[in-house]
Protein backbone atom coordinates (compact mmCIF):
# COMPACT_ATOMS: atom_id res chain seq x y z
CA UNK A 1 0.00 0.00 0.00
CA UNK A 2 0.92 3.31 -0.91
CA UNK A 3 0.32 5.73 1.97
CA UNK A 4 0.18 9.58 1.02
CA UNK A 5 -0.06 12.23 3.79
CA UNK A 6 1.65 15.30 1.86
CA UNK A 7 -0.28 18.35 3.08
CA UNK A 8 0.64 19.49 -0.82
CA UNK A 9 -0.91 16.24 -2.45
CA UNK A 10 -3.90 15.99 0.05
CA UNK A 11 -4.91 19.54 -0.79
CA UNK A 12 -4.99 18.32 -4.70
CA UNK A 13 -7.51 15.76 -4.08
CA UNK A 14 -9.59 17.76 -1.86
CA UNK A 15 -11.89 19.05 -4.62
CA UNK A 16 -13.70 17.32 -7.57
CA UNK A 17 -14.85 18.94 -10.49
CA UNK A 18 -17.63 20.17 -8.44
CA UNK A 19 -17.98 23.06 -5.52
CA UNK A 20 -17.49 20.71 -2.34
CA UNK A 21 -13.93 20.71 -0.76
CA UNK A 22 -13.08 18.42 2.00
CA UNK A 23 -10.02 17.68 3.02
CA UNK A 24 -8.79 13.95 3.11
CA UNK A 25 -6.62 12.68 6.42
CA UNK A 26 -4.51 10.47 3.87
CA UNK A 27 -4.82 8.85 0.09
CA UNK A 28 -4.13 5.38 -0.27
CA UNK A 29 -3.07 3.95 -3.58
CA UNK A 30 -3.83 -0.13 -3.99
CA UNK A 31 -1.60 -1.76 -6.74
CA UNK A 32 -3.88 -4.52 -6.55
CA UNK A 33 -7.49 -6.49 -5.50
CA UNK A 34 -5.67 -7.44 -1.98
CA UNK A 35 -4.57 -4.57 -1.36
CA UNK A 36 -7.98 -2.64 -1.67
CA UNK A 37 -8.72 -4.91 0.82
CA UNK A 38 -6.29 -4.38 3.16
CA UNK A 39 -6.58 -0.47 2.98
CA UNK A 40 -10.41 -1.40 4.17
CA UNK A 41 -9.38 -3.06 7.02
CA UNK A 42 -6.75 -0.54 7.81
CA UNK A 43 -9.38 2.56 7.33
CA UNK A 44 -11.72 0.44 9.74
CA UNK A 45 -8.90 -0.23 12.45
CA UNK A 46 -8.17 3.47 12.37
CA UNK A 47 -11.40 4.67 12.17
CA UNK A 48 -11.56 6.28 8.74
CA UNK A 49 -14.13 6.57 6.51
CA UNK A 50 -13.80 5.63 3.05
CA UNK A 51 -13.98 7.55 -0.18
CA UNK A 52 -13.02 5.51 -3.39
CA UNK A 53 -11.48 7.58 -5.87
CA UNK A 54 -10.90 7.27 -10.20
CA UNK A 55 -9.88 10.58 -11.68
CA UNK A 56 -12.29 12.88 -9.76
CA UNK A 57 -13.86 14.00 -12.52
CA UNK A 58 -17.31 14.11 -10.59
CA UNK A 59 -19.65 16.65 -10.24
CA UNK A 60 -21.68 16.61 -7.07
CA UNK A 61 -19.13 15.68 -4.70
CA UNK A 62 -18.98 12.04 -4.14
CA UNK A 63 -15.27 11.77 -4.78
CA UNK A 64 -14.18 14.06 -1.92
CA UNK A 65 -14.67 12.80 1.17
CA UNK A 66 -12.91 13.59 5.06
CA UNK A 67 -11.23 10.35 6.10
CA UNK A 68 -9.23 8.09 2.75
CA UNK A 69 -8.89 8.36 -0.14
CA UNK A 70 -8.50 5.36 -1.84
CA UNK A 71 -7.37 5.01 -5.67
CA UNK A 72 -7.61 1.19 -6.61
CA UNK A 73 -5.07 1.13 -9.40
CA UNK A 74 -5.87 -1.91 -11.10
CA UNK A 75 -5.72 -1.32 -15.11
CA UNK A 76 -5.37 -3.23 -18.14
CA UNK A 77 -7.81 -4.90 -20.22
CA UNK A 78 -8.56 -8.26 -21.50
CA UNK A 79 -10.91 -9.25 -24.45
CA UNK A 80 -12.55 -12.79 -24.73
CA UNK A 81 -13.56 -14.51 -27.69
CA UNK A 82 -17.72 -13.37 -26.70
CA UNK A 83 -16.64 -9.85 -26.83
CA UNK A 84 -16.74 -9.35 -23.17
CA UNK A 85 -13.75 -6.78 -21.86
CA UNK A 86 -12.50 -7.33 -18.41
CA UNK A 87 -10.71 -4.36 -17.28
CA UNK A 88 -8.94 -2.92 -14.16
CA UNK A 89 -11.23 0.27 -12.56
CA UNK A 90 -8.06 2.60 -13.22
CA UNK A 91 -8.20 1.85 -16.47
CA UNK A 92 -8.66 5.49 -18.53
CA UNK A 93 -11.95 4.94 -20.92
CA UNK A 94 -9.93 6.63 -23.91
CA UNK A 95 -7.18 3.89 -22.87
CA UNK A 96 -9.85 1.38 -23.13
CA UNK A 97 -11.64 2.82 -26.17
CA UNK A 98 -7.39 2.58 -27.75
CA UNK A 99 -7.50 -1.16 -26.68
CA UNK A 100 -10.85 -2.00 -28.56
CA UNK A 101 -10.52 0.05 -31.79
CA UNK A 102 -7.33 -2.27 -32.57
CA UNK A 103 -9.42 -5.07 -32.15
CA UNK A 104 -12.52 -4.02 -34.23
CA UNK A 105 -14.76 -3.32 -30.68
CA UNK A 106 -16.28 -1.02 -28.56
CA UNK A 107 -17.84 -0.10 -25.59
CA UNK A 108 -20.31 2.91 -26.62
CA UNK A 109 -20.33 4.86 -23.70
CA UNK A 110 -18.21 7.87 -24.19
CA UNK A 111 -18.67 10.79 -21.64
CA UNK A 112 -17.71 13.81 -22.87
CA UNK A 113 -14.56 13.38 -19.80
CA UNK A 114 -13.54 10.09 -22.18
CA UNK A 115 -10.04 11.13 -21.88
CA UNK A 116 -9.72 11.57 -18.46
CA UNK A 117 -12.60 9.66 -16.40
CA UNK A 118 -11.69 5.89 -15.73
CA UNK A 119 -13.99 2.79 -16.12
CA UNK A 120 -14.53 2.76 -12.02
CA UNK A 121 -15.58 6.32 -12.07
CA UNK A 122 -18.13 5.42 -14.96
CA UNK A 123 -19.33 2.24 -13.20
CA UNK A 124 -19.78 3.92 -9.56
CA UNK A 125 -21.69 7.02 -11.50
CA UNK A 126 -24.21 5.17 -14.26
CA UNK A 127 -21.98 7.77 -16.77
CA UNK A 128 -23.54 8.32 -20.17
CA UNK A 129 -22.38 9.96 -23.47
CA UNK A 130 -23.68 11.42 -26.22
CA UNK A 131 -24.46 8.60 -27.88
CA UNK A 132 -26.68 7.05 -24.82
CA UNK A 133 -29.20 8.47 -27.30
CA UNK A 134 -28.35 5.37 -29.21
CA UNK A 135 -26.95 2.74 -27.13
CA UNK A 136 -27.75 3.56 -23.64
CA UNK A 137 -25.49 3.91 -20.51
CA UNK A 138 -23.24 2.11 -18.17
CA UNK A 139 -25.29 0.20 -16.40
CA UNK A 140 -26.17 -1.89 -19.61
CA UNK A 141 -22.97 -2.89 -20.86
CA UNK A 142 -21.47 -4.31 -17.29
CA UNK A 143 -21.91 -8.06 -17.67
CA UNK A 144 -20.01 -8.87 -14.08
CA UNK A 145 -17.55 -7.04 -11.78
CA UNK A 146 -15.32 -8.12 -9.06
CA UNK A 147 -15.34 -5.91 -5.80
CA UNK A 148 -14.35 -5.59 -2.29
CA UNK A 149 -17.10 -5.56 -0.32
CA UNK A 150 -17.11 -4.61 3.49
CA UNK A 151 -16.85 -7.68 5.87
CA UNK A 152 -16.47 -10.25 2.98
CA UNK A 153 -13.32 -11.14 1.21
CA UNK A 154 -12.90 -9.43 -1.98
CA UNK A 155 -16.11 -11.44 -5.16
CA UNK A 156 -17.05 -11.54 -7.88
CA UNK A 157 -20.54 -9.85 -8.56
CA UNK A 158 -22.33 -11.46 -11.09
CA UNK A 159 -25.85 -11.46 -11.85
CA UNK A 160 -27.62 -14.99 -10.11
CA UNK A 161 -30.92 -16.69 -10.51
CA UNK A 162 -33.15 -15.27 -7.82
CA UNK A 163 -33.71 -19.28 -6.43
CA UNK A 164 -30.00 -19.56 -6.44
CA UNK A 165 -29.80 -16.08 -4.57
CA UNK A 166 -32.38 -16.97 -2.08
CA UNK A 167 -29.80 -19.79 -0.83
CA UNK A 168 -27.06 -17.66 -0.68
CA UNK A 169 -25.68 -15.41 2.06
CA UNK A 170 -27.83 -13.82 4.26
CA UNK A 171 -27.47 -10.29 3.07
CA UNK A 172 -28.11 -11.49 -0.28
CA UNK A 173 -31.29 -13.36 0.68
CA UNK A 174 -32.33 -9.96 3.05
CA UNK A 175 -31.54 -7.85 -0.38
CA UNK A 176 -33.58 -10.10 -3.18
CA UNK A 177 -36.33 -10.38 -0.19
CA UNK A 178 -37.09 -6.49 -0.04
CA UNK A 179 -36.87 -6.60 -3.84
CA UNK A 180 -39.25 -8.76 -4.58
CA UNK A 181 -41.64 -7.69 -1.56
CA UNK A 182 -41.76 -3.92 -3.36
CA UNK A 183 -41.73 -4.31 -7.02
CA UNK A 184 -44.78 -2.59 -6.90
CA UNK A 185 -43.20 0.50 -5.20
CA UNK A 186 -40.04 0.23 -7.26
CA UNK A 187 -42.20 0.23 -10.64
CA UNK A 188 -43.85 3.06 -9.07
CA UNK A 189 -41.30 5.58 -8.13
CA UNK A 190 -38.37 4.96 -11.47
CA UNK A 191 -38.56 7.95 -13.55
CA UNK A 192 -39.58 8.01 -16.63
CA UNK A 193 -36.36 8.78 -18.41
CA UNK A 194 -34.35 6.97 -20.87
CA UNK A 195 -31.10 7.81 -18.13
CA UNK A 196 -30.62 8.38 -14.60
CA UNK A 197 -27.98 8.34 -11.81
CA UNK A 198 -30.41 9.48 -8.79
CA UNK A 199 -30.46 6.70 -6.65
CA UNK A 200 -29.89 2.91 -6.52
CA UNK A 201 -31.18 1.33 -10.08
CA UNK A 202 -33.81 -1.05 -7.79
CA UNK A 203 -35.75 -1.69 -11.02
CA UNK A 204 -32.75 -2.80 -12.77
CA UNK A 205 -31.70 -5.16 -10.10
CA UNK A 206 -34.62 -7.67 -10.00
CA UNK A 207 -35.59 -8.86 -13.75
CA UNK A 208 -36.68 -11.46 -15.58
CA UNK A 209 -36.39 -13.79 -12.01
CA UNK A 210 -32.63 -12.84 -12.12
CA UNK A 211 -30.70 -10.53 -8.71
CA UNK A 212 -28.84 -8.45 -10.60
CA UNK A 213 -26.29 -7.44 -8.34
CA UNK A 214 -23.94 -5.84 -10.63
CA UNK A 215 -26.52 -3.51 -12.12
CA UNK A 216 -27.32 -2.61 -8.27
CA UNK A 217 -23.66 -1.63 -7.70
CA UNK A 218 -23.39 0.45 -11.03
CA UNK A 219 -24.21 4.02 -10.07
CA UNK A 220 -23.81 3.16 -6.36
CA UNK A 221 -21.31 6.25 -6.22
CA UNK A 222 -18.85 4.20 -4.19
CA UNK A 223 -21.24 3.51 -1.34
CA UNK A 224 -21.67 -0.09 -1.19
CA UNK A 225 -18.45 -1.57 -2.36
CA UNK A 226 -15.10 -0.68 -3.63
CA UNK A 227 -14.76 -2.25 -7.50
CA UNK A 228 -11.88 -3.44 -8.51
CA UNK A 229 -12.72 -5.07 -11.72
CA UNK A 230 -15.70 -3.94 -14.46
CA UNK A 231 -16.29 -6.77 -17.56
CA UNK A 232 -18.41 -4.55 -19.93
CA UNK A 233 -20.20 -6.52 -23.27
CA UNK A 234 -18.80 -4.87 -26.36
CA UNK A 235 -20.04 -3.96 -29.43
CA UNK A 236 -18.76 -3.90 -32.69
CA UNK A 237 -17.07 -0.45 -34.23
CA UNK A 238 -19.38 1.18 -36.49
CA UNK A 239 -18.19 1.37 -39.98
CA UNK A 240 -19.00 4.66 -40.30
CA UNK A 241 -20.64 7.71 -39.11
CA UNK A 242 -22.36 11.18 -40.51
CA UNK A 243 -22.80 13.90 -38.50
CA UNK A 244 -25.52 16.48 -39.51
CA UNK A 245 -25.04 19.98 -37.39
CA UNK A 246 -28.22 22.27 -37.51
CA UNK A 247 -28.45 25.43 -35.93
CA UNK A 248 -31.89 26.29 -34.35
CA UNK A 249 -33.96 29.07 -32.18
CA UNK A 250 -34.64 27.96 -28.52
CA UNK A 251 -38.31 27.30 -29.79
CA UNK A 252 -37.27 25.31 -32.52
CA UNK A 253 -35.32 22.65 -30.91
CA UNK A 254 -38.10 20.55 -29.73
CA UNK A 255 -39.33 20.64 -33.71
CA UNK A 256 -36.37 19.80 -34.73
CA UNK A 257 -35.99 16.77 -32.42
CA UNK A 258 -38.81 15.50 -33.41
CA UNK A 259 -37.83 15.79 -36.95
CA UNK A 260 -35.00 13.82 -36.61
CA UNK A 261 -36.24 10.99 -34.17
CA UNK A 262 -37.61 9.10 -36.85
CA UNK A 263 -34.05 8.85 -38.66
CA UNK A 264 -32.55 7.13 -35.55
CA UNK A 265 -29.56 9.24 -34.85
CA UNK A 266 -26.68 7.56 -32.73
CA UNK A 267 -26.75 11.23 -31.60
CA UNK A 268 -28.41 14.15 -30.86
CA UNK A 269 -26.89 16.73 -28.84
CA UNK A 270 -27.27 20.84 -28.02
CA UNK A 271 -24.51 23.06 -27.94
CA UNK A 272 -25.26 26.82 -26.88
CA UNK A 273 -23.31 29.35 -28.89
CA UNK A 274 -23.31 31.94 -26.21
CA UNK A 275 -20.75 29.83 -24.33
CA UNK A 276 -17.96 30.16 -27.03
CA UNK A 277 -19.21 34.14 -27.64
CA UNK A 278 -19.34 34.97 -24.05
CA UNK A 279 -15.25 33.49 -23.71
CA UNK A 280 -14.26 34.86 -27.30
CA UNK A 281 -14.12 31.95 -28.76
CA UNK A 282 -16.70 31.80 -31.78
CA UNK A 283 -14.10 30.97 -34.06
CA UNK A 284 -14.26 27.65 -32.95
CA UNK A 285 -17.55 27.33 -34.10
CA UNK A 286 -16.89 29.12 -37.28
CA UNK A 287 -16.57 26.08 -39.47
CA UNK A 288 -19.86 24.56 -38.08
CA UNK A 289 -22.45 27.39 -38.19
CA UNK A 290 -23.82 29.51 -41.02
CA UNK A 291 -26.84 31.58 -38.79
CA UNK A 292 -27.40 33.70 -36.11
CA UNK A 293 -29.49 31.16 -34.47
CA UNK A 294 -28.23 30.47 -30.54
CA UNK A 295 -28.38 27.04 -30.77
CA UNK A 296 -26.28 24.52 -32.55
CA UNK A 297 -27.90 20.44 -32.76
CA UNK A 298 -25.25 17.74 -33.54
CA UNK A 299 -27.08 14.56 -34.90
CA UNK A 300 -24.87 11.70 -35.67
CA UNK A 301 -25.40 8.46 -37.21
CA UNK A 302 -23.55 5.63 -37.16
CA UNK A 303 -23.46 2.18 -39.16
CA UNK A 304 -22.67 -0.82 -41.57
CA UNK A 305 -24.68 -0.12 -44.37
CA UNK A 306 -24.02 2.08 -47.25
CA UNK A 307 -23.87 5.99 -45.42
CA UNK A 308 -25.59 7.58 -48.72
CA UNK A 309 -28.63 5.66 -48.00
CA UNK A 310 -28.82 7.61 -44.58
CA UNK A 311 -27.57 11.12 -45.96
CA UNK A 312 -30.57 10.58 -48.05
CA UNK A 313 -33.51 9.66 -45.70
CA UNK A 314 -32.53 12.54 -43.63
CA UNK A 315 -32.30 14.95 -47.02
CA UNK A 316 -36.07 13.11 -47.30
CA UNK A 317 -37.30 13.63 -43.96
CA UNK A 318 -39.00 16.07 -41.54
CA UNK A 319 -35.78 17.90 -41.40
CA UNK A 320 -35.21 18.83 -44.56
CA UNK A 321 -36.09 21.97 -44.48
CA UNK A 322 -33.58 22.86 -41.91
CA UNK A 323 -30.54 23.26 -44.02
CA UNK A 324 -27.32 21.53 -42.27
CA UNK A 325 -23.67 21.09 -42.73
CA UNK A 326 -23.02 17.54 -43.14
CA UNK A 327 -19.60 16.50 -42.07
CA UNK A 328 -18.28 12.80 -43.03
CA UNK A 329 -15.22 12.02 -42.87
CA UNK A 330 -13.30 10.63 -39.38
CA UNK A 331 -10.85 13.11 -38.46
CA UNK A 332 -13.92 16.45 -39.34
CA UNK A 333 -16.38 14.24 -37.08
CA UNK A 334 -13.44 13.99 -34.81
CA UNK A 335 -12.84 17.64 -34.40
CA UNK A 336 -16.35 18.84 -34.39
CA UNK A 337 -17.15 16.21 -31.51
CA UNK A 338 -13.86 18.11 -29.56
CA UNK A 339 -15.98 20.97 -29.67
CA UNK A 340 -19.50 19.75 -28.17
CA UNK A 341 -16.98 17.79 -25.85
CA UNK A 342 -15.19 20.95 -24.85
CA UNK A 343 -18.47 23.06 -23.64
CA UNK A 344 -18.05 22.52 -20.08
CA UNK A 345 -14.21 23.47 -19.98
CA UNK A 346 -14.86 26.49 -21.95
CA UNK A 347 -18.09 27.12 -20.42
CA UNK A 348 -15.84 26.82 -17.01
CA UNK A 349 -13.91 29.98 -17.82
CA UNK A 350 -17.38 32.64 -17.79
CA UNK A 351 -16.26 34.70 -14.61
CA UNK A 352 -18.21 38.03 -13.50
CA UNK A 353 -18.30 39.79 -10.54
CA UNK A 354 -17.32 36.87 -8.35
CA UNK A 355 -19.59 34.93 -10.08
CA UNK A 356 -19.38 31.75 -11.43
CA UNK A 357 -21.56 29.10 -13.52
CA UNK A 358 -22.65 26.66 -10.62
CA UNK A 359 -23.87 23.03 -10.56
CA UNK A 360 -26.40 21.91 -8.71
CA UNK A 361 -29.22 21.88 -11.55
CA UNK A 362 -26.62 20.72 -14.46
CA UNK A 363 -27.54 17.52 -15.15
CA UNK A 364 -31.60 17.15 -15.14
CA UNK A 365 -33.85 15.03 -17.59
CA UNK A 366 -36.95 14.81 -18.44
CA UNK A 367 -38.99 12.29 -20.77
CA UNK A 368 -37.96 12.92 -23.97
CA UNK A 369 -41.20 14.38 -25.56
CA UNK A 370 -40.74 17.00 -22.44
CA UNK A 371 -37.40 18.95 -23.58
CA UNK A 372 -39.55 22.25 -24.55
CA UNK A 373 -41.23 21.81 -20.97
CA UNK A 374 -37.61 21.68 -19.55
CA UNK A 375 -36.02 24.58 -21.67
CA UNK A 376 -39.28 26.45 -20.54
CA UNK A 377 -38.84 26.00 -16.77
CA UNK A 378 -35.40 26.82 -16.28
CA UNK A 379 -35.81 29.90 -18.61
CA UNK A 380 -38.35 30.52 -15.81
CA UNK A 381 -36.89 29.83 -13.05
CA UNK A 382 -33.19 31.59 -14.15
CA UNK A 383 -34.94 34.64 -15.36
CA UNK A 384 -37.23 35.11 -12.27
CA UNK A 385 -34.14 34.87 -10.25
CA UNK A 386 -32.49 37.37 -12.92
CA UNK A 387 -29.45 34.66 -13.27
CA UNK A 388 -27.39 34.67 -16.37
CA UNK A 389 -27.27 30.96 -17.19
CA UNK A 390 -26.11 28.53 -20.32
CA UNK A 391 -27.77 25.32 -21.24
CA UNK A 392 -26.24 22.46 -23.31
CA UNK A 393 -26.53 18.93 -23.36
CA UNK A 394 -28.59 15.44 -24.36
CA UNK A 395 -31.60 16.95 -25.83
CA UNK A 396 -32.36 13.83 -27.42
CA UNK A 397 -32.58 12.70 -24.12
CA UNK A 398 -34.30 15.49 -23.02
CA UNK A 399 -30.94 15.98 -20.48
CA UNK A 400 -29.46 19.11 -20.08
CA UNK A 401 -26.30 20.76 -18.51
CA UNK A 402 -27.60 24.06 -17.59
CA UNK A 403 -25.60 26.23 -14.76
CA UNK A 404 -26.23 29.80 -14.00
CA UNK A 405 -23.70 32.06 -13.44
CA UNK A 406 -24.00 32.85 -9.36
CA UNK A 407 -21.60 34.14 -6.69
CA UNK A 408 -21.38 30.87 -3.84
CA UNK A 409 -19.38 32.75 -1.62
CA UNK A 410 -21.39 35.48 -0.88
CA UNK A 411 -23.64 35.66 2.11
CA UNK A 412 -26.78 33.50 1.06
CA UNK A 413 -25.22 32.50 -2.17
CA UNK A 414 -25.42 28.71 -1.01
CA UNK A 415 -29.24 29.25 0.16
CA UNK A 416 -30.12 30.49 -3.35
CA UNK A 417 -28.58 27.91 -5.14
CA UNK A 418 -30.53 25.34 -2.88
CA UNK A 419 -34.08 27.09 -3.16
CA UNK A 420 -33.33 27.12 -7.31
CA UNK A 421 -32.43 23.50 -6.78
CA UNK A 422 -35.60 22.60 -5.04
CA UNK A 423 -38.20 25.00 -7.59
CA UNK A 424 -36.32 22.87 -10.48
CA UNK A 425 -36.45 19.33 -9.16
CA UNK A 426 -39.92 19.56 -8.13
CA UNK A 427 -40.87 20.74 -11.57
CA UNK A 428 -38.62 17.66 -13.14
CA UNK A 429 -40.74 15.56 -10.96
CA UNK A 430 -43.49 16.50 -11.78
CA UNK A 431 -42.84 15.53 -14.92
CA UNK A 432 -42.12 12.31 -14.39
CA UNK A 433 -37.90 13.10 -14.64
CA UNK A 434 -34.66 12.78 -12.34
CA UNK A 435 -32.78 14.91 -11.10
CA UNK A 436 -29.65 13.82 -12.36
CA UNK A 437 -29.05 12.09 -16.00
CA UNK A 438 -25.46 10.99 -15.76
CA UNK A 439 -23.66 13.11 -12.90
CA UNK A 440 -25.38 11.23 -10.11
CA UNK A 441 -26.52 12.66 -6.78
CA UNK A 442 -23.34 12.90 -4.80
CA UNK A 443 -23.13 15.07 -1.65
CA UNK A 444 -24.81 17.89 -3.70
CA UNK A 445 -28.23 16.25 -3.80
CA UNK A 446 -28.19 13.80 -1.48
CA UNK A 447 -30.68 15.26 0.88
CA UNK A 448 -32.90 15.32 -1.88
CA UNK A 449 -32.67 11.58 -3.16
CA UNK A 450 -35.63 11.02 -0.82
CA UNK A 451 -38.11 12.96 -2.78
CA UNK A 452 -36.83 11.75 -5.81
CA UNK A 453 -38.09 8.53 -4.32
CA UNK A 454 -40.93 8.60 -1.82
CA UNK A 455 -41.92 5.34 -1.94
CA UNK A 456 -38.00 3.61 -2.13
CA UNK A 457 -35.31 5.90 -0.39
CA UNK A 458 -36.21 3.83 2.33
CA UNK A 459 -35.29 0.39 0.44
CA UNK A 460 -32.65 2.33 -0.76
CA UNK A 461 -31.21 3.38 3.13
CA UNK A 462 -31.55 -0.27 4.22
CA UNK A 463 -29.79 -1.93 1.44
CA UNK A 464 -26.79 0.68 1.84
CA UNK A 465 -27.00 -0.40 5.67
CA UNK A 466 -26.99 -4.37 4.41
CA UNK A 467 -24.05 -3.98 1.95
CA UNK A 468 -21.99 -1.41 4.41
CA UNK A 469 -23.61 -2.11 8.47
CA UNK A 470 -20.89 0.12 9.82
CA UNK A 471 -21.08 2.67 7.83
CA UNK A 472 -17.01 2.71 6.27
CA UNK A 473 -17.85 3.54 2.57
CA UNK A 474 -18.53 7.47 1.87
CA UNK A 475 -20.79 8.18 4.27
CA UNK A 476 -22.87 11.59 3.26
CA UNK A 477 -23.15 10.69 -0.65
CA UNK A 478 -25.79 9.59 -2.41
CA UNK A 479 -28.15 7.85 0.13
CA UNK A 480 -28.79 9.33 3.40
C1 LIG B 1 -15.80 18.34 -18.34
C2 LIG B 1 -16.63 17.19 -17.82
C3 LIG B 1 -17.45 16.51 -18.69
C4 LIG B 1 -18.23 15.45 -18.23
N1 LIG B 1 -19.04 14.79 -19.11
C5 LIG B 1 -19.76 13.74 -18.70
C6 LIG B 1 -20.60 13.04 -19.61
O1 LIG B 1 -20.68 13.35 -20.81
N2 LIG B 1 -21.31 11.99 -19.14
C7 LIG B 1 -21.24 11.60 -17.84
O2 LIG B 1 -21.89 10.63 -17.48
N3 LIG B 1 -20.47 12.25 -16.96
C8 LIG B 1 -19.72 13.29 -17.35
N4 LIG B 1 -18.92 13.95 -16.45
C9 LIG B 1 -18.84 13.46 -15.05
C10 LIG B 1 -17.68 12.46 -14.82
O3 LIG B 1 -16.61 12.73 -15.67
C11 LIG B 1 -18.11 11.00 -15.01
O4 LIG B 1 -19.13 10.65 -14.11
C12 LIG B 1 -16.93 10.01 -14.87
O5 LIG B 1 -17.31 8.74 -15.30
C13 LIG B 1 -16.36 9.91 -13.46
O6 LIG B 1 -15.17 9.14 -13.53
P1 LIG B 1 -13.94 9.40 -12.57
O7 LIG B 1 -12.87 8.42 -12.87
O8 LIG B 1 -13.52 10.81 -12.62
O9 LIG B 1 -14.60 9.07 -11.16
P2 LIG B 1 -14.47 9.87 -9.79
O10 LIG B 1 -15.03 11.23 -9.96
O11 LIG B 1 -13.11 9.75 -9.22
O12 LIG B 1 -15.46 9.00 -8.89
C14 LIG B 1 -16.82 8.90 -9.24
C15 LIG B 1 -17.58 8.10 -8.20
O13 LIG B 1 -17.16 6.77 -8.31
C16 LIG B 1 -16.67 6.28 -7.09
N5 LIG B 1 -15.59 5.37 -7.47
C17 LIG B 1 -14.52 5.64 -8.25
N6 LIG B 1 -13.79 4.53 -8.43
C18 LIG B 1 -14.45 3.54 -7.77
C19 LIG B 1 -14.22 2.15 -7.59
N7 LIG B 1 -13.15 1.55 -8.12
N8 LIG B 1 -15.10 1.44 -6.84
C20 LIG B 1 -16.18 2.04 -6.29
N9 LIG B 1 -16.44 3.34 -6.42
C21 LIG B 1 -15.60 4.07 -7.18
C22 LIG B 1 -16.25 7.51 -6.30
O14 LIG B 1 -16.31 7.29 -4.90
C23 LIG B 1 -17.31 8.48 -6.75
O15 LIG B 1 -18.48 8.28 -5.99
C24 LIG B 1 -18.16 15.04 -16.87
C25 LIG B 1 -17.32 15.73 -16.00
C26 LIG B 1 -16.56 16.79 -16.46
C27 LIG B 1 -15.67 17.51 -15.50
Amino acid sequence: LKVVEARGALEDISLDAGIIRMKPRLAVYAADEPEVAEALRRAESEGLKVTPRGAGTSIPGQAVGEGMVLFPEGKGAKLSPLGEVACGTATVKGELNDFLTGKGRWMPVDPSSYASCTVGGMVANNSSGSRTFKYGSTVDYVASLRAVLPGEEAREVRPMAVKDALGSSPRTKAIVTLLQEHRKEVAEDKPRVTKNSSGYRLERALHDDVFDEPALLVGSEGTLGVVTEATFRTVPRPAWRLLFIFESSLDGLQRAAEALKPAAPSALELLDKSVFRQTGRSEMLRAYSKTDYEYMIFCEFDGAGDPADKVAEVAGGGAASLDPIVLASPAEISSAWEVRNGTLLVAQEIRREGKALVPGVEDLVVPPDKLRDLLRVLDDQFSRRGLEYISYGHMGDANLHARPLMDLGSGGGMRALDDLMVDCFEAVWKMGGSMTGEHGDGRLRAKYVERQYPRTHWMMKEIRRLYDPGGLLNPGVKIV
